[in-house]
């Protein structure tokens, strides 16, 4: 069955998620994937067999629409590169998606060996 994931990158991680997603462009291809504004044009342009809804832009309120997601439990994982060395204007947003992610137990890589780990494990061969 196919599942809904999030992507999501920080401006500078935007480059390792759309490797990531390119890597792995054909286990992706079956599930929903949304993505934040900017990223998602990103991947869009990376990996044109994907289908993704882009939502606002993570400054924007994007992050805030995937945390409305988890509470609504219409995502099965996020896949969220944060760039942990420049301030965010809207880290607020970013704290707030993470806190829901946990209150929901909705699995949250943050880091490409963690995103990795979550294929390994066999994430998208759920039924
Ligand atoms: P973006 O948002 O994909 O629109 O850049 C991501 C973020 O910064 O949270």
């Amino acid at each position: 069955m196919p599942l809904t994931l999030a992507l999501i990158a920080h401006d500078k991680m935007k480059p390792a998620l759309a490797d990531w997603a390119a890597e792995n462009e054909v286990s992706l291809k079956p599930h929903k994937l949304f993505c934040t504004g900017t990223t998602g044009g990103v991947i869009e342009a990376r990996c044109p067999s994907l289908s993704i809804t882009r939502l606002a832009s993570g400054p924007l309120g994007g992050d805030q629409q995937i945390g409305a997601l988890i509470v609504e439990k219409r995502v099965d994982a996020i896949i969220f590169f944060i760039d942990p060395l420049s301030p965010m204007p809207h880290d607020v947003d970013v704290k707030a998606l993470m806190r829901l992610a946990v209150v929901y137990d909705v699995p949250l890589a943050m880091s490409r060996s963690t995103a990795d780990l979550f294929l390994k494990g066999g994430l998208l061969a759920k039924d």
